[in-house]
């Protein structure tokens, strides 16, 4: 489960890692603040709000209102923002990054640090982010913090606070089962002290009932994903041009990753369950035409689902639903010559094989 940034801020002072004060605010009524300059942050569970236009400074009173009521009525990616942080405005020096994560591969945790923060961790040079793996057994101890402000050539003054900062971090990341523990960017004030500007956690959602003073965060849905989970499909938008359509969750992520492997832009994930029904079909071909694909992907592993109810599908949508972008499918398993068949009369192309699949809509959709 990921925390909001106000939650995370909470869980740090609990830990005593340095956070700015900060109030949170769900609506226009509670928006008060004495201290000025102060900042406005949008509660929402996705990165980059500063660059989205979600994080905005307010110089008095009457500049906060009007700014705090502009950030409560935008979307972020696609989220409905619902809540502000308020906070003190630091006055920043230098941004650095710190964060605990779990590297599977490894199965141990990694530190990651680098000076040069403020901006995603994926766009700083690998050379520039020094990396430690623990030993989950032996867990943390002081050297750690050491070496890893050594390595990152930290000013004296600044290595002592960034080493008690990482232990209490660490602690964090243990005793929450935290999948992530993140500050980016970690501030160094013009005063010469280190603060956490921002806070991301993650918990491993299976460890809840071991942390009953969290709660439990709705997940966070789109508009689109919204109207499909009400429906009874889990959709996942993502930022693509081809609509995908497949069944089962594992099939499902495995043909956007073909898709992604063969240079197309997934739209979205739509996975259709475990379910022989024509009117299934129909309704994910009207989400997806909400989401205005430039061509849509059929990739059916016939079972449960088979093949023929799916084409039978396919071809009531058109006619309901109105489609009129290129629609490539692939059909394999249970009645798939049936199904093929039906596609075939209709003017559709189909393939047994996934890869042929992804490239033909690729090849169609880029052409366009
Ligand atoms: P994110 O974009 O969602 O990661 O939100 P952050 O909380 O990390 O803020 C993004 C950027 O806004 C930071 O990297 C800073 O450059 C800027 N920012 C946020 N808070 C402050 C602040 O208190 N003072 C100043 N000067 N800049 C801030
Ligand atoms: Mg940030």
């Amino acid at each position: 489960m990921n925390l909001y940034e106000y939650q995370a801020k909470e869980l740090f002072r609990k830990y005593g890692i340095p956070v700015p004060n900060g109030k949170f605010a769900a609506s226009t009524s509670d928006i008060q603040w004495e201290k000025f300059p102060v900042v406005i942050k949008a509660q929402v569970l996705v990165g980059g709000r500063g660059k989205a236009g979600g994080i905005k400074f307010a110089e008095d009173k009457k500049d906060l209102q009007a700014k705090a009521a502009e950030i409560l009525s935008m979307s972020i990616k696609g989220l409905k923002v619902r809540s502000v942080y308020l906070e003190e405005k630091l006055d920043i020096a230098k941004e650095y990054y710190v964060s605990i994560t779990l590297d599977r591969s490894k199965r141990k945790p990694i530190i990651m640090a680098t000076t040069e923060g403020g901006v995603e961790i994926e766009d700083v040079p690998d050379d520039k982010i020094v990396k430690y793996w623990t030993d989950p057994v032996i867990g943390y101890s002081a050297f750690i913090g050491k070496e890893i402000s050594f390595k990152l050539k930290l000013p004296d003054q600044e290595a002592k606070q960034f080493q008690v900062i990482l232990s209490r971090m660490y602690d964090l990341y243990n005793d929450y089962d935290a999948e992530l523990v993140e500050i980016n960017p970690l501030v160094v004030t013009r005063s010469g002290t280190i603060i956490a500007g921002d806070a991301k956690v993650i918990v491993d959602s299976d460890s809840l009932f071991r942390h009953k003073d969290l709660g439990e965060n709705a997940a966070e849905r789109s508009e689109l994903e919204e109207i499909a989970y009400k429906r009874g499909y889990s959709l996942v938008e993502l930022d693509g041009n081809i609509g995908v359509i497949a069944n089962g969750a594992g099939l499902t992520m495995g043909t956007l990753d073909g898709l992604t492997l063969k240079g197309g832009k997934p739209r979205n994930f739509l996975d259709l369950g475990g379910s022989d029904d024509v009117e299934k079909v129909v309704g994910a071909f009207e989400i997806l035409k909400m989401a205005n694909p430039k061509g849509i992907l059929i990739n059916i592993f016939g079972g449960v689902t088979h093949c023929d109810t799916v084409a039978n599908g396919i071809i009531e949508a058109r006619k309901r639903v109105g489609i009129d972008v290129p629609i490539v499918t692939r059909l394999s398993g249970v009645n798939e010559d049936p199904g093929k068949k039906i596609l075939e009369e209709n003017g559709i192309n189909s393939y047994g094989d996934m890869m042929d699949a992804i490239e033909e809509i690729v090849k169609v959709v880029n052409k366009q």
